[in-house]
């Protein structure tokens, strides 16, 4: 099912996001990942896509695992490694597994990598895609600005471009703190974009993923979440159950507050998207 359809049909949508192997032996593994997430009846599963392209047939792959467990996939793609010919090759092998939902996504440069260069924003590449027909298209954006952009109006004017060019959604990037998610949402609406913005929540379960991630994308850390990395992040039992009550937190303020759609940055961790989903079973109801 297409997932602007899905975004349509229900009030509150909870989705999760796996990532796939880097190597062909791990593919089994992944799949029981899929099959486990599956389980727990999310609306959608994204798969990422090695910015480099070296995994694309994994993604392709488990996208299909997903809808053969029932459950609407999303299939990343990134601009740095595609040109004409794989793009070609990807739309068509999703097509034939039934995928109908694709993440044009830019991808950064891996170092020591040449890129491709034949689509050098996403928005090229939504294009491309609307062009073959047959996907719904969604994009990334950053309630905090893209850590390139010269401020978060000007990220906005290029998510304006995205939409126009046939992204029909956008998932944002982590964040931690919901004040600035409700003051781009603000932002964005005044530009005149009328998609969903999906809200990407990343469950911190250890002290190590916080750094990483945070330098990774430039997202703001709270105090709050700060002082509970500090407190615990020695403790594994105890991060991780801090990690999972301050994303649930997170998510059910989100949704106190109009944003309905979630996407939960699963990490391949089965176990902590069922206590997410646990915790907030009746309030996907309402
Ligand atoms: P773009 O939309 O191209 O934007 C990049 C920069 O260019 C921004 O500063 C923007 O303001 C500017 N810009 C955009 N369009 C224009 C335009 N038309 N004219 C002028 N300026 C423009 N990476 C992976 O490698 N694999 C993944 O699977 C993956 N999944 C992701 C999923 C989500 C939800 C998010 C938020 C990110 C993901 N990324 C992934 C990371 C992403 O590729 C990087 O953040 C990358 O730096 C930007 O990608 P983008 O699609 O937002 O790029």
């Amino acid at each position: 099912m297409k997932i602007s359809e899905i975004l349509k049909s229900k009030e509150i949508t909870v989705s999760c996001e796996i990532f796939p192997p880097k190597i062909g032996t791990e593919l089994e593994q992944s799949r029981k990942i899929v099959a486990d997430i599956a389980a727990l009846k999310p609306d959608f599963i994204s798969v990422t896509y090695g910015a480099a392209g070296s995994t694309a047939r994994f993604t392709a792959e488990l996208a299909e695992e997903v809808e053969n467990c029932g459950v609407a996939a999303l299939a990343h793609i990134t601009c740095v490694s595609t040109d004409e010919e794989s793009l070609d090759s990807y739309l068509s092998s999703l097509k034939t597994n039934g995928i109908e939902n694709i993440l044009a996504l830019r991808g950064d440069m891996p170092i020591g990598y040449e890129p491709k260069r034949v689509y050098p924003h996403a928005s090229d590449l939504a294009s491309a895609i609307r062009e073959k027909g047959g996907f719904c298209i969604g994009g990334a954006c950053y309630p905090e600005g893209h850590p390139e952009a010269a401020s978060v109006s000007a990220d906005i004017d290029a998510l304006k471009i995205k939409a126009e060019s046939g992204c029909e959604f956008f998932t944002t990037q982590m964040f931690f703190d919901n004040d600035i998610m409700y003051s781009f949402m603000t932002k964005f609406q005044r530009k005149g974009i009328n998609i969903p913005v999906i809200a990407g929540i990343m469950p911190i379960t250890n002290a190590r993923q916080l750094a990483r991630s945070a330098s990774l994308s430039g997202t703001t850390v709270p105090r709050r979440l700060r002082e509970i990395v500090e407190r615990f992040g020695d403790k594994p039992e105890a991060i991780r159950q801090a990690g999972i009550a301050f994303a649930t937190e997170q998510i059910i303020d989100l949704i106190a507050n109009g944003v309905n759609n979630i996407h939960i940055y699963a990490m391949n961790k089965p176990d902590v998207a069922k206590e997410i989903l646990d915790n907030i079973s009746e309030i996907r109801k309402i």
